[in-house]
């Protein structure tokens, strides 16, 4: 007969030891919810910024046309305003700056428009089915990936050598319109901080009347903030105003449309500026903006192991700017005629095969 033993003095010991192995249970999972040996700061930013890509990838298609829109609305308007406001101030002012605008103003007019319907309407370069070099076979396209070649999402197909989708542009910046992409900020740059320079008394003079006011009149926000703390501390009644008071009704279009155009123009060439920036480092360093990302991981691991990583395509900053504008010696091209006026010459080579330099074990590169 079994003889049934308690071993009440056990229970502590057993509870203590089950509870412990539930415990750790519960920080396994919870570790493995969300670690990962490889994790580190960037990957944990474009986790955060996942909803960011997915809202783009889902509606850039959509956004495009829109933006394509606002662009071509607001430089339509920025030039209608500088005709019909700025060019007869200027005109009262000397005849000969009036000519000095006419042909400056127009040099940086054509450049912007022309630019920007290449970069939109131009194809960025697609592979064909057969290439003399393939790195990768793309998933989507199920078709071969020569070097430096990405698939667009948005595009729904693969671009040689893509820097990224532009929904400005409506269009893939890649091997056939980087240079149009580029020429096109650097021109709006140039165009919005012109029209601030010539509009800026005319800005100054409806936007803060006679009020005299502690900071320059470009950094209007900084007046607004004091015009605000100015008027909070102030016990007595205000008796002037932000506006001009003699501005009349019949002036009034005329009023709003000098103060629209510094404002749209500053915060335009503020933007574009850092987007100069951007890919004035990338291009003199002959990488992409998808490289650039790779290039970077790649520098880190090679890094731990004491070797110095080296872009396959980096050929020294003029080299690289000449290949990029397309003007390398040998094509008869110039920077005056090819870059500073409209010109439709294609970059050098096909896109599809890249000289580079080989480099042995784990110097070997492939960007894929
Ligand atoms: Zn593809
Ligand atoms: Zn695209």
């Amino acid at each position: 007969m079994a003889r049934i033993q308690w071993k009440v003095h056990e229970l502590p010991w057993r509870l203590k030891n089950s509870m412990g192995s539930f415990f750790s249970w519960i920080k396994l999972l919870r570790v493995t919810l969300y670690y990962n040996h490889f994790t580190n700061v960037s990957v944990a930013m474009e986790t955060c910024l996942e909803p960011i890509f997915w809202f783009v990838d889902k509606f850039a298609k959509y956004l495009g046309p829109i933006f394509m829109t606002m662009v071509i609305f607001l430089t339509t308007s920025v030039v209608v305003i500088f005709y019909t406001c700025l060019l007869p101030h200027v005109y009262a002012q000397s005849t000969s700056r009036t000519v000095f605008h006419l042909v400056f103003g127009h040099w940086l007019l054509i450049n912007i428009v022309f630019n920007y319907i290449m970069a939109a309407f131009t194809n960025p370069g697609t592979p064909p089915m057969e290439i003399p070099e393939t790195v990768s076979i793309c998933r989507k396209c199920i078709g071969p990936k020569p070097p430096r070649t990405h698939h667009c999402s948005v595009c729904d197909r693969c671009i040689l050598k893509m820097d990224h989708h532009c929904p400005w542009l409506n269009n893939c910046v890649g091997f056939y319109t980087h240079r149009f992409f580029f020429l096109f900020c650097c021109y709006m740059f140039c165009g919005s901080l012109y029209v601030c320079f010539t509009g800026y008394d005319v800005f100054t003079e409806h936007f803060y009347g006679k009020t005299p006011y502690p900071f320059p009149a470009v950094l209007y926000p900084l007046n607004l903030v004091y015009d605000v703390v100015n008027k909070t501390l102030s016990t007595a009644p205000t008796v002037h105003n932000n506006y001009n008071l003699e501005v009349t009704h019949e002036h009034q279009s005329y009023h709003l449309a000098v103060i629209f155009e510094f404002l749209v123009c500053s915060a335009v060439a503020i933007a574009i500026l850092g987007l100069i920036v951007w890919h004035f480092r990338m291009i003199s360093r002959g990488e992409t903006n998808i490289e650039m990302h790779i290039n970077k991981k790649e520098r880190e691991r090679l890094r731990k192991k004491g070797i110095a990583f080296r872009n396959p395509y980096d050929f020294g900053f003029i080299e690289n700017w000449r290949i990029f504008f397309g003007i390398e010696n040998g094509t008869g091209r110039s920077f005056v005629r090819h870059i500073l006026f409209p010109s439709v010459h294609q970059p050098t080579g096909d896109g599809l095969t890249w000289p580079h330099e080989i480099y042995q074990g784990d110097h070997m590169l492939q960007l894929l």
